[in-house]
């Protein structure tokens, strides 16, 4: 599999369908010039093996006849992924929902559940579909994270766990919420689904709290098209965590309790080994084209970065700005539009709040005037493209697009419809 381990190749920007960029005539196409790239530069591609690579695996599953519970594959990626993340426990099962899911399952089994409106609708989804009460509260401005000390004043005699996310990678205030669980009594889960290979305060990012749950969707950093993870430490938690995954099913003809279908199939496994493989070169590439971004855009007045946890080793999973409308002269809605008329699919993550949506938003922790920060940075994210099979010739041509945009910010607003 030493193929396995090339460099992710960078298309050139004729190859990728970028058209060239035309420095005499830079009218943004929002304006009626040419739009930057002729096809759609997407926020994210996924890593993806040699094909002759997965051929063979393939063959050795079909071989086996063995497509699903517990084959060979999974044994062997559930080991690879233990290594690879520096926990004791894996259970891998077939997406990050079920993970969060069965992962809240093995631990709570009434109360309520404090976590973020900041983040995608399946962590706020597997607190509700477990039949706990989700109960908001608000991020800190700058590293898009709960607020621990909000965290703390919104806990109750009904509150259960805490479930905070590591939005866009970043880890949370991990010691803060450790703390608080160990004062409370609470369970602590992460939903860890952004934060493949990340380092908080010299540990792996999946030893804190209880459980960390990932999720290997094919839009995320480490994937198998469909998939997830479910880790920790505490080996009587995983045995339950196993029954879960499978029906709870102890035996032949026993059946110990409530279970689900969460498992992964040998198919998706071996797909998910031979990305492994690639994984850190593309934690390298997206490094280099963040840091790039990150360099050129914060010169710009009105773009703001994410505040990155200090003592961590960080992914760069996703490049999210912030978009201050007065200091930048164009909303972010605005700038959304100037930048898909020029074919670049920039993402509103994480807008609309999830405690803006239904069937969350009569909650009385749901209030807009509750969650201040999470509204503002709702209403000014953008997440720019950002992975290894782009060149960082083209992450300058789209940094020296929105120069162009900002400098005619006014006739940009005009056009756009927002
Ligand atoms: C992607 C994602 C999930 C859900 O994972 P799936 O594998 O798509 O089910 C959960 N939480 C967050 C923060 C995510 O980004």
């Amino acid at each position: 599999m030493s193929r396995g381990r090339d460099q992710p190749q960078a298309p050139s920007l004729r190859s990728s369908g970028a058209r060239r960029y035309v420095r005499k005539d830079p009218t943004p196409a929002i304006l009626g010039g040419p739009p930057l790239f002729a096809d759609p530069l997407f926020l994210t591609r996924p890593i993806l093996p040699d094909e002759a690579d997965f051929d063979a695996l393939m063959r050795r599953v079909f071989a086996s006849s063995w497509l699903t519970n517990n084959g060979e594959v999974l044994l062997e990626l559930e080991k690879r992924l233990r290594l690879r993340l520096g926990v004791e426990e894996c259970a891998a099962v077939c997406n990050g929902t079920i993970a969060l899911q069965i992962a809240l399952r093995s631990l709570v089994e009434e109360g309520e559940v404090v976590t973020t409106p900041f983040t995608f609708p399946a962590t706020v989804h597997a607190i509700l579909w477990n039949g706990l009460q989700p109960v908001f509260c608000d991020i800190d401005p700058d590293t898009y994270n709960l607020d621990a000390r909000g965290v703390e004043a919104v806990v109750s005699e009904r509150t259960r766990a805490l479930l905070p996310v590591h939005v866009f990678g970043n880890p949370c205030d991990v010691e803060a919420f450790g703390k608080l669980a160990a004062q409370t009594g609470l369970r602590l889960v992460y939903d860890a689904a952004h934060a493949f290979g990340v380092f908080a305060r010299g540990r792996p990012i999946g030893t804190w709290g209880d459980l960390s749950v990932f999720s290997f969707h094919a839009t995320k950093l480490f994937h198998c098209a469909e998939g997830g993870a479910i880790v920790g430490a505490d080996p009587e938690a995983f045995r339950r965590i196993g029954l879960l995954r499978n029906f709870g099913i102890v035996g032949e003809e026993e059946v110990e309790g409530l279970g689900t279908n969460g498992k992964m199939s040998e198919l998706h496994a071996s797909l998910a080994l031979l990305v492994l493989d690639r994984v850190s070169d593309e934690i390298k590439a997206r490094q280099r084209r963040y840091d790039l971004y990150a360099e050129r855009l914060s010169r710009l007045g009105g773009v703001k970065f994410q505040a990155r946890a200090p003592d961590a080793v960080h992914n760069s999973a996703y490049c999210a700005i912030q978009i201050d409308p007065q200091q930048f002269g164009l909303n972010r809605d605005q700038l959304h539009a100037a930048l898909r008329a020029e074919n670049i699919f920039a993402r509103k993550y994480f807008w609309p709040l999830c405690s803006t949506n239904e069937p969350y938003r009569r909650l009385p922790s749901a209030r807009p005037e509750l969650l201040p920060n999470a509204s503002r940075v709702a209403a000014r994210i953008l997440c720019l493209p950002l992975h290894g099979r782009m060149s960082e010739e083209q992450v300058n041509c789209i940094v020296d697009r929105i120069e162009t945009i900002h400098a005619v910010a006014p006739a940009v607003a005009r056009a756009a419809v927002h």
